[in-house]
């Protein structure tokens, strides 16, 4: 098995038509291990022609059908093959995450083996998304099929690269697709390693392309070619808008966007078991820093139990084996990079600047090299504040009081995005009406620890600006198909 450390720089470069082959732009962006701060690769900063490059391999795949066309059951054999390749690299994986980006290996959110799960569920679903007839008047039958688009671009962040590459992959392969693939310039590793494994499964050569290299080379050039036929996109809001833009511009491409969050936690003091909120609360907002899309860093409370949830959270959060992430002990990590630990101190000074009292944290810590930051809790926050309208992306909480279930509910809205909310009370009926009141999708009462409930089998279909069309599920393989009818007409009576 090869280790992350003997992956050098030879290994980051553009892998097209099964082959890795150098970009051919020369300039060169440096990787930086985050928990140290040290040096560790280089790759090409990437470029258009590398783009046109993957674009025409994957092309050349999909019109001679090497993949939609070979049988289902094929499909699925390799597709399921890939996941126990994923498994069994999955120590492997885990290590380039945490050396990329810092995610701890005990981290089981996320990690490899959570994806290779992934992976099986859609490696199932290869004929799981069956056309329709239509009886329709004498003389006519009308058929629907689920085609699959063609050339797929997929464009991913760098927290969990594992994860959220499969998140695009899995979905769009068993549908039939043929891919080009741009990981985050923080975070490639993980896309090669997995295209590598997805050749050794059998997947065949320019089905899966993935081109390392910068939102502004390879991305733009992505979301603009005109022979790409879908782009997916994982990230923030901000580039979601450019991806959604660029598209418009070019070939009308259809988008998938799942952008970012500023999930709310509301607890109502209705006897609701405040413990586990809390170390549910806690365990998410440390969970890889902070750096998890679906974060509630938001934690609307009545105002009656305010005193008693602070108290708790700052308890708890500060319970946390900081370290390595290539230990297993570790459960806190560095932020993914300098820049995210700029921001991330942006925030919590801003807010200090604006007098939010902060009861937790609030700073980098000095002790350790590379990005670390404490744990971060500000009480008695104004809804309309910056740290509780931008998503922030690191372990930083906002606790805002409440009154009523209406001014919960208004607040819980009141942001621009609309990915998920929780949920915790003891009343079924206040979930219920909350629920209905939430525009996002809801969590009620989130068990400890976080189960993988309907396994993958849930849609998540963001609301706001949060991104465009469903991830997860049935439904969001059904985002890589395109619907096509075919109306036969025959005589309606015998000649
Ligand atoms: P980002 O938007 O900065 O970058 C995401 C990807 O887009 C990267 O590969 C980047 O190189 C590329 N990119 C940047 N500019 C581009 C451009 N102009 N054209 C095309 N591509 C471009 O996001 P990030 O900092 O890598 O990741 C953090 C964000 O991801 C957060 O906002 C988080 O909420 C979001 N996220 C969302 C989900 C979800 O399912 N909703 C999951 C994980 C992460």
């Amino acid at each position: 098995m090869i280790e992350i450390e003997d992956q050098g720089d030879a290994e980051i470069a553009p892998l097209i038509d099964g082959e890795l082959q150098p970009s051919i732009e020369t300039r060169r962006l440096q990787l930086v291990n985050p928990a140290t701060a040290a040096p560790t690769a280089s790759m090409s900063i990437g470029a258009p022609g590398d783009v046109d490059r993957a674009v025409e391999a994957a092309r050349a795949a999909f019109r001679d059908g090497r993949w939609h066309k070979s049988p289902p059951s094929i499909r699925k054999a390799v597709l399921h093959r890939f996941a126990d390749l994923i498994d069994r690299d999955a120590t492997t994986l885990d290590r380039i995450d945490a050396v990329d980006m810092g995610k701890p290996i005990g981290l089981a959110t996320g990690s490899a083996r959570s994806a290779a799960s992934l992976m099986r569920f859609y490696a199932e679903a290869v004929d799981k998304c069956p056309g329709e007839a239509h009886d329709s008047s004498a003389g006519s039958l009308a058929v629907q099929i689920q085609a699959p688009f063609g050339v797929v671009g997929a464009v991913t962040p760098w927290n969990f690269p594992t994860m959220n590459a499969l998140r695009k992959l899995a979905p769009a392969l068993a549908a039939g697709n043929c891919v080009v693939h741009k990981p985050s310039e923080l975070a490639p590793r993980a896309a090669l390693r997995l295209a590598t494994l997805a050749a050794e499964a059998g997947v065949p050569r320019g089905v899966l392309n993935v081109v390392p290299g910068l939102g502004s080379t390879v991305g733009t050039a992505l979301a603009h070619h005109s022979d790409v036929d879908l782009i997916t996109f994982t990230g923030s809001t901000h580039v979601g808008k450019i991806i959604a833009e660029s598209a418009g511009r070019s070939n009308m491409k259809a988008v998938i966007a799942e952008c970012g969050g500023k999930s709310p936690h509301i607890i109502f003091d209705d006897g609701v078991d405040l413990d586990a909120a809390c170390a549910f609360i806690a365990r998410q907002i440390l969970t890889n820093q902070g750096q998890l899309c679906s974060v509630g860093s938001r934690v609307l409370v009545q105002r009656s139990i305010e005193p008693r949830v602070t108290e708790r959270l700052t308890e708890l959060m500060g319970k946390i084996a900081i370290g390595d992430p290539l230990d297993r002990t570790t459960t806190f990590g560095p932020l993914a990079s300098q820049q995210q630990f700029e921001r991330v101190q942006g925030f919590v000074e801003r807010a200090e600047a604006r007098g939010i009292v902060r009861v937790l944290g609030g700073a980098g810590l000095a002790e350790r090299p590379g990005f670390y930051f404490a744990p971060t809790l500000f009480r008695n926050v104004p809804p309309d504040a910056e740290i509780a309208q931008q998503e922030i992306f690191g372990p930083v909480l906002s606790l805002i009081a409440f009154g009523s279930e209406e001014e919960a509910i208004a607040i819980a809205n009141g942001t621009v995005y609309g990915l998920i909310s929780y949920v915790w009370s003891a009343r079924i009926d206040t979930g219920l009406r909350v629920a209905a009141g939430l525009r996002s999708s809801v969590i009620l009462n989130a068990a400890p620890p976080e189960g993988e409930g309907a396994g993958h089998a849930m849609a998540f279909e963001p609301a706001g600006q949060s991104g465009l069309r469903p991830e997860g599920g049935i439904a969001g393989m059904a985002a890589y198909l395109r619907r096509k009818s075919l109306w036969i007409n025959y005589p309606a009576t015998a000649a």
